[in-house]
């Protein structure tokens, strides 16, 4: 299934990535017409931009600034803060949301908020882990308001 182009090009990327020192903006090699992902933390929604370097956008909602999720994320619903938590967290720790064809051995990202600390412990050289942590940006109302899903829930 796995063809030698494929090998190739798959340890050309883990080469990228690397695992010693975190690469930046692994998507800039992209065009500028490159739509990717950004998300307001604040009014839990996506706007797909074009990416452009180190440009920073502001949400036109609400002027915050906008975060560069990656080509392939996917926003939560509005109402689901305990799925924003959860992408807000990767996001502080440092994730970005890649397509998995890319890395087809990369662990899945945690579905819950409650495992991502557990998820980033085990996976510190996750390939979607493309940037330094900013625990500044860790959603800490999102603890306040955190569902209360600490009961083992069957998987
Ligand atoms: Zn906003």
């Amino acid at each position: 299934m796995t063809s030698r182009d494929e090998k190739q090009r798959r340890m050309e990327i883990r080469r990228k990535v690397g695992s010693r020192s975190l690469p930046k903006h692994v998507e800039t090699q992209q065009g500028p017409d490159y739509l990717v992902a950004h998300a307001c933390f604040d009014c839990r929604k996506s706007f797909k931009k074009a990416r452009e370097r180190e440009q920073v956008f502001v949400c036109p909602n609400c002027g915050s600034k906008l975060y560069s999720m990656g080509r392939s994320f996917k926003a939560p619903k509005k109402d689901h803060l305990e799925k924003w938590c959860k992408v807000q967290s990767l996001y502080a720790y440092g994730f970005r949301f890649f397509s998995y064809h890319s890395y087809p051995d990369a662990p899945k990202l945690p579905e819950r908020f409650k495992d991502v600390e557990a998820f980033v412990a085990e996976n510190p050289q996750h390939p979607f882990r493309v940037e330094e942590p900013n625990e500044a940006l860790l959603p800490t109302a999102g603890k306040q308001k955190r569902p209360r899903h600490d009961r083992k829930l069957p998987t």
